[in-house]
């Protein structure tokens, strides 16, 4: 695919991997909430730069001063929080400007990108040699795929669904991620909303909103994992009063 007589882009390529370009690949790893992505995302850098290689964590939707990466085992990692503004071949490029290595991307919150920024992390890969790990859930609370999943399924070199298996209520493997105002499920409303542990957005944040039920101001958002069965039929089970999945005994 790649023409040597063109030159890629105008992205410079990431140091060492110039001399001796291997082949890099765009790898997506997806699942439900709470199916352990982004602790999976920390192991994977842990693992890369265990070899002496230089990642960028980028996240989404972190609006602390100090973004991070953090699992709910208790691992954290600073992270460069992004939207769907964010130029990502830019980012990279502004790294490599002043004189940091990027072997390598570790992408979470995969779900929220655009597919015009799935395709310049497959640029990254393809003309630069990047090695990008992109974590995301795989649907909606519609049970609908995200736009940054479709893209990511369309075009990554490797997908491999989480095995992490989480549990519905009812003991089955859950699949879908439900999404709880006020204790009752919904089925309408923005895609992209509150996560449990984000600030409640002011009005009109968020993207794809098409001015459904996404939980008003002082309405209390949640989501829960599912099986299919429980999903279709909107029963969040016998103790839905609490935060669903994360509630320990
Ligand atoms: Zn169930």
């Amino acid at each position: 695919m790649t023409d040597p007589s063109v030159p890629p882009v105008a992205v410079p390529a990431a140091g060492d991997r110039r001399r001796a370009p291997a082949p890099a690949h765009l790898r997506f790893f997806h699942g439900p909430m709470d199916c352990g992505k982004s602790t999976l995302a920390l192991q994977v850098d842990h693992n890369q730069s265990r070899q002496g290689r230089s990642g960028l964590l980028l996240t989404q939707g972190d609006r602390s001063a100090r973004p991070l990466i953090s699992s709910r085992v208790g691992l954290s990692r600073t992270a460069v929080d992004v939207d769907a503004g964010t130029d990502l071949l830019l980012l990279v490029r502004s790294h490599w400007a002043g004189g940091r290595r990027v072997d390598y991307l570790i992408v979470d919150e995969a779900q929220f990108l655009t597919p015009g920024q799935v395709d310049q992390l497959a640029e990254l890969v393809d003309a630069s040699h990047v090695d990008v790990y992109a974590f995301g859930l795989t649907t909606d609370f519609r049970a609908r795929l995200f736009p940054g999943t479709q893209r990511l399924l369309e075009v990554a070199d490797d997908v491999q669904r989480i095995q992490v298996e989480v549990l519905c209520w009812c003991g089955l493997p859950g699949l879908l991620n439900a999404r709880v105002v006020d204790g009752a499920m919904v089925r309408s409303g923005a895609t992209v909303v509150v996560a449990d542990t984000a600030p409640t957005p002011a009005p009109g944040d968020g993207a794809g909103d098409d001015s459904g039920d996404g939980g008003g101001p002082g309405s209390e958002v949640h989501y829960q994992v599912l099986c299919r069965h429980h999903h279709v039929l909107g029963q969040l089970g016998p103790t839905a009063a609490g935060p669903g999945q994360l509630a320990l005994p």
